[in-house]
């Protein structure tokens, strides 16, 4: 049986690029480059609470980094470093190739070095905090968002819900294991988005956090929201592990928002507008009436 430090030795210990230092001491050391923002985000992903008992160890170890991506995509970071806390059950070295297989994959893609962690017996658990940098005072906030501005959908919405509920459905399956998450969009969009977030919780309820942080209102028709192909309205406005990036922008910005989508091969979907008044969202059917809401995905909804 290897020992934590084998372990960590076979599967996580990579050699340090542009960290100072990387796995191996007490803490990794970083050198942001002059100018930067640093931006820091963590996810916890819970057997049986954000994947089944069972999933692929490939498939989780590409998940549990492009969700943290697509954190730094919302912002409109380069994500450049990773911390990987591990709690496993036992030390099944066949789970941890996988895992590190998937993981290493995608943070090879995006350029991001895994520079320390913790690994721990356990219940199934895996902790991703990832750091990235932004131009100083060009990060995309929440709270940016201005009546008037349009508001845009990155690829499409609903396809992770319709992989949980069609398991058997290979091309959804795969928007809900393995998302990609919109680096390069999110990049792209400072200084022309004026607020970004990423769709964890659903469409609706993720727009409504840059209704709420930014004090608007606004309007979008549902006919022209991307839909994933064989998804109902539920999936599309309530489903949540899309991580497609919602965002908005001037109206003046649209052909440069149409040539980026073109450049990034990205569908970019105009979707409605931001309004004047109370952070609410209306979205209207083809007969332009308000459709119902059903609410996104709260870890604590009763
Ligand atoms: P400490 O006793 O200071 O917590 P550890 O013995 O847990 O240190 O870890 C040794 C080194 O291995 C540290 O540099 C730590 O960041 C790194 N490390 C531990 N687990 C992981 C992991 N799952 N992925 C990447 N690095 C890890
Ligand atoms: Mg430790």
């Amino acid at each position: 049986m290897p020992s934590e430090f084998e372990l960590i030795k076979r599967y996580f210990d990579r050699p340090a690029r542009s960290a100072a230092m990387g796995v191996g001491d007490d803490a990794a050391l970083l050198q942001p480059a002059a100018g930067m923002d640093l931006a820091v985000s963590t996810d916890l992903l819970l057997e049986g609470r954000h994947f089944r008992a069972g999933a692929d160890a490939r498939k989780l170890g590409h998940k549990a980094l492009a969700v943290n991506l697509s954190d730094m995509a919302a912002m409109g970071a380069a994500p450049r470093w990773a911390t990987l806390a591990l709690a496993l059950p036992r030390a099944d070295e066949a789970w941890l190739e996988g895992f590190a297989k998937g993981f290493f994959a995608l943070a090879q893609r995006f350029g991001v070095e895994l520079v320390g962690g913790d690994t721990t017996r356990g219940p199934l658990s895996v902790c991703v905090t990832i750091l990235g940098e932004v131009p100083g005072g060009l990060a995309l906030y929440r709270a940016g968002a201005l009546p008037g501005d349009d508001i845009w959908v990155s690829g499409e919405l609903g396809g992770a819900a319709l992989g949980l509920a069609q398991p058997g459905n290979p091309a959804a399956a795969r928007r809900l294991d393995e998302p990609d998450p919109r680096v390069e969009l999110g990049e792209r969009l400072r200084g022309l988005a004026t607020a970004a977030i990423d769709v964890s919780d659903g469409f609706a309820q993720d727009l409504g956090h840059i209704l709420e942080r930014s004090g608007v209102g606004a309007v979008v028709e549902y006919a022209r929201l991307p839909a994933f192909p064989g998804t109902d309205a539920r999936q599309v406005l309530a489903g949540g592990d899309d991580y497609e990036l919602v965002f908005t922008a001037r109206q003046e910005r649209r052909a440069e928002i149409e040539a980026l989508g073109r450049e990034l091969k990205l569908a970019l979907a105009r979707v409605g507008s931001i309004q004047k008044g109370p952070p609410a969202l209306q979205v209207l059917d083809a007969g332009r009436r308000p459709m119902p809401l059903a609410r996104g995905f709260d870890h604590f909804a009763p």
